[in-house]
């Protein structure tokens, strides 16, 4: 008998004196123990234990109950690595049995000039489509969303968990101009009543959308604000460089008023960080928070083009740090969610129902490059990841001019199979279900990927022990990957 490799140790700080909360990595146990038997069971990993040996450390009435809960284990290591990797292959290969996401890319083209663009990267050439884009005529436009209905076919049986969804994407979707291509993809992507419509907009032409926003049409937008006006102008600009602020502000009300829910982002580095109390402040003062279809997320710029000023960036600790610094001073800050206030959510939801964390938290895979997500632009191109289009070489797949569609073999399975069974130090780590591994593009495979997961998991988790032992309740926001 020996203690489980894949057990977490969780430090509950200031909520609980003299206990520690133990988490199981696969079975999915939450549980109380005193400070002593946590200590003494990390002292004892890796150490095999029988008879008298086990009775004196850990006591004879606690065998039984760890033993059940999945802490100690008859496995030795190679097995229960064993067990552990098929348990995720198993996983992975039932999330693929969801209905798949589409993300539509009217056009590469953005109107804004935004100095942290991932996409204004050379080796993506999003922004080379700028000039002299023309709309795809009716018959392409008919054509490709032909193969985009081929595709949701061969992927949604009657087995096929959940509903499909689909998610404007570029470039900037939702330019004036493409009002004919989205307008065409909401009459013709409608597989079913339930199908879902979103788009991640600048929203600065929002305003050209009347009558295609909210409840029937795209239900769900994220916008970017990056902090209050003096601010935001200078960073989310024209390529003339004008800023954005008054023409976003209108438009979210605008969207509000139409029905749709508006999730805020606010792109977060050393350069606005200060300006978030006044961005709450205003936010408050819109009245956007009385709208129940309204939430606000701060994310940090990540380091994705290489001239991002790295000076400027947060990392991740720092990061969250700073946010719960600035919230101490300034109250309203309590509007904006966070990553780790996602991740807290979920495991106070997970505390309060008791469910299986397979069920809802449980993960095998970080996003949905490796299961479901298809992403498709008008050149009838499909890819798999949001950072990866319009790389010829990155294709999955592309739609034929007969309204088919034909897979790349070799792509598919090189995104399609990734998991925390296949990237190295995740499938040894007990943290892998709850992270997923990490972004594939933003993270290479290699040890020190994390993202400081581990470090953000056991502050989450601690918090949420301290909400469920107050008996506060979980909001339902939960975070976004990408
Ligand atoms: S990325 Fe790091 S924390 Fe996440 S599963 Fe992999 S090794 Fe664990
Ligand atoms: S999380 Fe990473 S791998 Fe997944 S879609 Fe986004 S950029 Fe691609």
């Amino acid at each position: 008998m020996r203690i489980s490799d894949y057990t977490i140790f969780v430090d509950l700080n200031q909520h609980s004196k003299g206990s520690q909360l133990l988490i199981h990595g696969y079975s999915g146990a939450f549980d109380l123990v005193p400070t002593e038997l946590a200590t003494t069971m990390k002292v004892l990993a890796g150490v095999s234990l029988t008879g008298d040996t086990l009775r004196d450390a850990l006591g004879e009435g606690h065998i039984e109950v760890l033993k059940r809960r999945g802490y100690l284990t008859e496995w030795g290591p190679e097995e229960e690595r064993a067990f552990f990797l098929r348990y995720i292959r198993q996983f992975h290969s039932y999330t693929k049995g969801n209905a798949p996401h589409f993300m539509i890319v009217p056009a590469y083209e953005c109107n804004l000039r935004c100095p942290y663009c991932y996409q204004e990267d050379p080796g993506a050439r999003h922004l080379q489509a700028k000039k002299g884009f023309e709309l795809p005529d009716e018959a392409t436009m008919r054509r490709v969303l032909d193969g985009v209905q081929a595709l949701a076919r061969e992927f949604t049986t009657e087995r096929t968990r959940s509903h499909p969804s689909v998610t404007f994407y570029g470039g900037e979707p939702l330019l004036a101009k493409h009002r004919p291509i989205v307008e065409m993809c909401l009459e013709v992507l409608r597989f079913e009543p339930k199908v879902e419509f979103r788009a991640i907009s600048n929203g600065t032409e929002l305003d050209a959308y009347a009558g295609l926003l909210g409840p029937g049409g795209i239900q769900e937008l994220q916008i970017t604000l990056d902090g209050a006006a003096s601010i935001h102008n200078r960073r989310r600009v024209t390529g003339k460089g004008e800023g954005t602020f008054d023409r976003i502000v209108k438009n979210v009300s605008f969207a509000l008023q139409e029905g749709a829910r508006i999730n805020l982002r606010v792109n977060v580095d050393r350069s606005n960080l200060d300006s978030l109390p006044s961005l709450a402040v205003e936010i408050r003062r819109l009245g956007w928070c009385e709208s129940t279809g309204f939430s606000a997320y701060l994310a940090p710029v990540q380091s994705n083009k290489n001239d991002t000023n790295q000076a400027m960036l947060l990392e991740t600790r720092r990061f969250h740090a700073s946010i719960e610094e600035l919230g101490r001073e300034h109250p309203d800050m309590g509007l904006f969610h966070f990553p780790n206030v996602g991740l807290k959510n979920q495991l106070l939801r997970l505390l309060q129902s008791g469910s299986d964390p397979a069920q809802s938290i449980f993960k095998p895979t970080f996003c949905g490059a490796h299961t479901v997500m298809f992403i498709i632009d008008f050149s009838g191109a499909i890819y798999a990841c949001m950072e990866r289009t319009n790389e010829p070489s990155a294709r999955i797949g592309q739609l034929l001019p007969d309204g088919q569609f034909e897979l790349f073999e070799g792509m598919l399975e090189y995104w399609r199979n990734r998991s925390v069974a296949t990237t190295a130090p995740c499938s040894t780590c007990s943290y892998a279900l709850f992270c997923g591994g990490g972004c594939a593009v933003k993270q290479p495979d290699t040890a020190g990927h994390c993202d400081d997961f581990q470090y953000r998991f056991d502050q989450a988790a601690a918090d949420a022990w301290g909400d469920f032992s107050r008996g506060e309740r979980a909001s339902s926001w939960e975070g976004h990957s990408c």
